[in-house]
């Protein structure tokens, strides 16, 4: 195993403020009977916040070891990866162009949320539909050919920045995670489960790489947010593998524990809220003061609930739940916020 040798991590640009704080949910944990922390990846940064700007890191310097002056990536209409983009290379003095997903271009949503962010840092943005979405290569390499006809060097950045370059952004939160569980134990990880949301994969692979190459005892879940369970399996197993292809030469060549991706809880479709999903958000606000996200934690921690309701000793006696921002995704929806309170 891996466990002694330190990591060889590729050049990356410092641009998160971590490591992020690993906090006990005293009173969650009270009424859930295991014991919850929480990884606040939502305190990443201030408007750069959230689990993309982690990936970003190692991206951009690659982008700019490639001699890059934009970037272009995509994502929904309220993506949080396109904002954190978007900021992340204003802030290394990159341009950035976004293909946004939305049902009708010609009329797009207000300039709201994390739309207004992508606004503010000078975003090109391109509309698209979400059947263009679904050839959003073929956008990319439009879009890249027409930048390098107007003299720009494009970079583009695949969905969610989830690929194996990004995911030693989450190899990197896992080796942070580790620490901050021994120096709560003060020895070895104890079993643990780590739960987050799944939207584009790199995430839940970064974390799943990162619990392989350290050897730590830590089950790593996945609860999907869009797709399904078989989706994300091979998308995720994909990233895996072209991570021991490219990143991580020499070692081990495939992924040596199961991807676990928790189903079910999509609920009425990605971005889509029920009153469930945004009661378990609120209470958990008044609860801890945590705030979660409609699209994404709030889901993985509606699924998590219950999946403990069905059964209290799914995720062993310790869970954490890693928090990967978000915040800006509540405010587009406040008036349907605004009806479970
Ligand atoms: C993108 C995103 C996720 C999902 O991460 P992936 O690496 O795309 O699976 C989770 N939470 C938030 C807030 C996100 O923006």
């Amino acid at each position: 195993m891996h466990d002694t040798a330190p990591l060889k991590y590729p050049e990356r640009i410092e641009l998160a403020r971590i490591p992020t704080p690993l906090q006990k949910m005293t009173r969650l944990g009270r009424k859930l009977g295991v014991e919850v922390f929480f990884k606040r990846d939502d305190l990443t940064g201030s408007a750069l916040s959230g689990n993309k700007i982690r990936k970003l890191e190692f991206i951009l310097a690659d982008a700019r070891t490639n001699g890059a002056d934009t970037v272009l990536t995509c994502g929904g209409a309220q993506s949080n990866h396109c904002r954190a983009t978007a900021l992340a290379a204003a802030r290394v003095g990159l341009e950035s162009l976004l293909l946004l997903r939305t049902p009708d271009p010609d009329h797009p949503p207000a300039p709201d949320g994390n739309i207004l962010l992508d606004r503010m840092a000078g975003a090109e943005i391109v509309w698209v539909t979400p059947e263009e979405y679904q050839q959003r290569d073929v956008l990319f390499q439009r879009e890249a050919d027409r930048l390098r006809a107007a003299g720009k060097k494009p970079y583009i950045i695949p969905e969610g920045g989830s690929t194996a370059l990004g995911a030693w952004g989450y190899v990197r939160a896992m080796a942070e995670l580790a620490a901050d569980l021994t120096a709560i134990d003060g020895g070895p990880v104890k079993p643990t489960t780590v739960i987050s949301a799944t939207g584009s994969g790199g995430t839940t692979a970064g974390l799943l790489l990162g619990a392989q190459l350290l050897n730590l005892d830590v089950r790593v879940a996945g609860v999907n947010v869009c797709n399904d369970r078989d989706y994300f399996v091979q998308v995720i197993s994909g990233i895996c593998t072209d991570f021991f292809k490219t990143q991580f030469k020499g070692g081990a060549t495939k992924p040596a524990r199961p991807v676990e991706i928790i189903d079910g809880y999509v609920g009425r479709g990605y971005a889509l809220s029920r009153p469930e999903e945004l009661r378990a958000i609120c209470e958990l606000a008044r609860l801890e003061g945590v705030v979660l996200d409609p699209v994404y934690t709030g889901k993985a921690f509606f699924g998590m609930l219950a999946e403990l309701e069905k059964n209290r000793h799914a995720f062993g006696s310790r869970i954490v739940f890693y928090h990967t921002g978000g915040l800006f995704g509540l405010f587009p929806i406040f008036e349907q916020v605004a009806t479970v309170l």
